[in-house]
């Protein structure tokens, strides 16, 4: 059979996402893919359900996640694919990384709170059911409770760097990144490099370790896809690429609407440092 297309770069409700694995897998299949991985944010814990429910749809599937990393003091998302999710370092490191992300909620709570908009704590873990809090789910208990139309309101007006109710979270350093992902047998790969502007900063993070550039993504124009592809080239870098897609919602990228071919896992599996490629149901 054809091997067509391939999405590497989706979310979960098990981070940011609003599907559950299964409606993932769904969608996977209904748009035809034939292979998908699972970057959540900061957790690697949707992958089981979503591994099988791909088995059963006959898709392949590659374990993965998307870190905050911190290079230089701009926020750099490393997405690690083949990862071996049993990795006990991998568990106890991404744990961590809920736990600031979990903090970081309350502190953003008090900073609304602080210029007078009355969110609490409870009424976003309640609505994010997930062990990785991030700002979208901020952003949709603000729209739930009346502080904001929409979601992109709330981070035009709260959420966003420079608005009054921006708050950071503790980001991993770029190195203790790749080096987390590289001891859990994945590879390393620079997401979205389109929206970061941190271009210069790449021969670093190949001296680091890097293994590959995201250069299709849903937010990335056919020009800048093309534009990564060479510089992977140049650097013997992988090219890989997603959606980013998020789960169903106005304006939001759709699964498979970025047309990877199937070529490129080929390629990463050959970049491996292991033989053989398992995945853990
Ligand atoms: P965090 O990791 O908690 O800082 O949140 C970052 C997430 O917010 C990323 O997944 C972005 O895709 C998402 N995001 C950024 N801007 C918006 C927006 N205007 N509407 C919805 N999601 C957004
Ligand atoms: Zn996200
Ligand atoms: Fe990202
Ligand atoms: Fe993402």
């Amino acid at each position: 059979m054809a091997k067509p297309y391939i999405d590497l770069h989706l979310h979960t409700l098990f981070s940011d996402g609003v599907s559950t694995p299964e409606q993932v897998a769904e969608e996977a299949q209904k748009m035809g893919l034939a292979a998908i991985a699972l970057t959540d944010h900061d957790t690697i814990e949707g992958c089981p359900r979503l591994a099988k429910a791909c088995a059963e749809r006959g898709i392949e599937f590659v374990p993965g996640t998307e870190l905050s990393t911190d290079i230089e003091g701009h926020e750099m998302h490393l997405l690690g694919y083949f990862l071996d999710t049993m990795n006990e370092e991998l568990i106890r490191e991404t744990t961590r990384y809920q736990q600031n992300r979990t903090n970081r909620v309350h502190d953003l709570i008090r900073q609304l709170n602080s210029i007078g908009v009355a969110l609490r704590a409870d009424q976003v873990f309640s609505l994010a059911k997930c062990r990785a809090p991030g700002r979208p789910h901020v952003a949709r208990a603000l729209v739930r409770h009346g502080f904001c139309g929409t979601m992109d309101e709330a981070f035009a007006r709260y959420l966003r760097k420079g608005t009054p109710g921006w708050t950071p979270k503790v980001n991993v350093p770029f190195e203790e990144g790749i080096r987390l992902i590289h001891q859990a047998e994945g590879l390393a790969v620079m997401a979205h490099p389109g929206l970061n502007k941190i271009d210069h900063l790449i021969p670093d993070m190949v001296r680091a370790g890097l293994d590959g550039i995201e250069c299709w993504h849903s937010r990335h124009p056919k020009s800048t896809a093309k534009r990564y592809r060479e510089m992977a080239a140049r650097l013997g870098l992988l090219s890989t690429g997603g959606s980013d897609c998020h789960g169903p919602g106005r304006g939001q990228p759709i699964i498979g609407t970025v047309c990877v071919p199937y070529d490129i896992l080929d390629e990463m599996k050959r970049r491996l440092p292991r033989s053989t490629v398992s995945v853990q149901v």
